[in-house]
């Protein structure tokens, strides 16, 4: 675990003993576009990115070929170019023909355009601030690990679920990132690995988290498509095992029904952070619309369905959510289901009057989740003196 920023924390508590008025927001002086509580589902209407071939299956990359007048074969050609290779520049494509490339690069436009990087971990965890065509803001984070290689990664630029804790909710919903978007943040990750610039020799993705800016499941059919080109093998996507995919969720219980649905087993993320309504309404307002109750039975349902353990996402804030008895609460609520507790030390977010809890307490909690039978884990937090551990992608410049 990387060493806490000390400074970081301090500031934290600076503000806080200076702000007498208890508020929901740990947002002071930062562009809150939202009110505290307020949910939005609907992403602003914009201008949509150029279509892409990691937007299309198959059948659809050989219809597309088609329309730029070359044969469907194409396709697969292209496919393998980019979701083998992660080649996207035609020019490097030399069992092409010149004049077809020039027409095929028409599927290949530049979607994302790193604007910074930082790297911490001795280089083996980088976070990377990426401007879309329209100038909104998204990041991604590659984790390297001995045994594996995860990727975090955006699914909106900014979060309309407004939870009071997360930098990204703060700044409200931009909008929904398309599919070849989302898939183009692995893709760069792939092509730094396989090019052996993350420290511990070549590599290649094994887990994808959809944890980084904004909420996945708003984003359902895009996200959808994401997970369908992460996991179809090439050359129609990554071929990334589903078992390595996670999609977190606030808990919106329709769409987590849907997903059941879908046949993709992936892992099934809920941040519940509070096992009682009460607290869960402020610190995750979508708790207004979907209680605790039925958001753990769509969970629960998921489970069945997919066969794969869901995940309860938990941050600790101190004397927030971080008691003895909510923590038998929450224990008494997922025994003997399949189920994980993944409990996150909080990142504190600028301006905010929330810290991480005291690690007695954080102890007091995993032992009575223990003594429920409940299997826990505390979470690292890489990538926190880079801002990008859970809940600080901001994409501030
Ligand atoms: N919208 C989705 C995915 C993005 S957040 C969701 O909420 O699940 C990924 C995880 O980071 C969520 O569990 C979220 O609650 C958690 N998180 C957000 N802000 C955090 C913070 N400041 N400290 C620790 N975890 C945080």
């Amino acid at each position: 675990m990387p060493p806490r920023p000390q400074a970081f924390t301090n500031l934290a508590e600076e503000k806080s003993r200076k702000s007498p008025k208890p508020s929901n927001s740990p947002s002071k002086g930062r562009n809150v576009s939202q009110q505290p509580g307020q949910l939005t589902f609907v992403a602003p209407r914009r201008a949509k990115p150029a279509r892409h071939l990691a937007d299309l299956s198959m059948a659809d990359r050989r219809a597309a070929v088609t329309e730029l007048g070359e044969k469907a074969f194409r396709a697969d050609q292209l496919s393998r170019h980019y979701f083998e290779r992660h080649t996207a520049d035609v020019g490097a494509m030399t069992d092409l023909p010149a004049a077809a490339r020039e027409k095929l690069s028409a599927l290949l436009p530049t979607l994302l355009t790193p604007v910074k990087e930082l790297t911490t971990d001795g280089g083996t965890t980088r976070k990377t601030l990426w401007r879309l065509f329209d100038g909104a803001l998204v990041e991604s984070v590659l984790m390297r690990y001995p045994d594996r290689v995860t990727m975090c990664v955006s699914s909106q630029a900014g979060c309309g679920m407004n939870c009071p804790f997360c930098a990204t909710g703060q700044a409200g919903l931009t909008r929904n990132m398309s599919t070849a978007e989302i898939v183009e943040q692995v893709v760069s990750g792939a092509r730094a690995l396989a090019a052996g610039e993350v420290p511990g020799g070549p590599g290649r993705v094994s887990n994808i988290v959809f944890m980084g800016m904004g909420e996945p499941l708003a984003n359902y059919k895009q996200v959808i498509g994401a997970v369908r080109r992460i996991v179809e093998p090439a050359p129609h996507g990554l071929g990334i095992s589903a078992r390595g995919v996670t999609v977190s969720t606030v808990g919106l219980v329709p769409a987590i029904g849907k997903l059941a649905d879908e046949g993709l087993p992936v892992t099934l993320a809920l941040s519940l952070h509070a096992p009682d309504d009460e607290l869960r309404d402020t610190l995750v307002p979508i708790n207004t619309r979907w209680k605790v109750a039925e958001v753990l039975d769509a969970a629960w349902s998921y489970a069945a369905r997919t066969k794969r353990r869901i995940s309860i996402e938990y941050a600790l804030i101190k004397d927030i959510n971080d008691q003895e008895w909510r923590a038998d609460l929450l224990g008494k609520l997922v025994r003997n289901k399949l189920v994980h507790v993944n409990l996150i030390p909080l990142n504190p977010t600028p301006g905010s009057k929330w810290t991480a809890s005291r690690p007695e307490d954080e102890r007091a909690f995993v032992r009575r989740l223990e003594f429920h039978g409940v299997p826990v884990t505390v979470r690292d937090t890489r990538g926190r003196e880079i801002d990008g551990a859970c809940g600080q992608l901001a994409a501030a410049e």
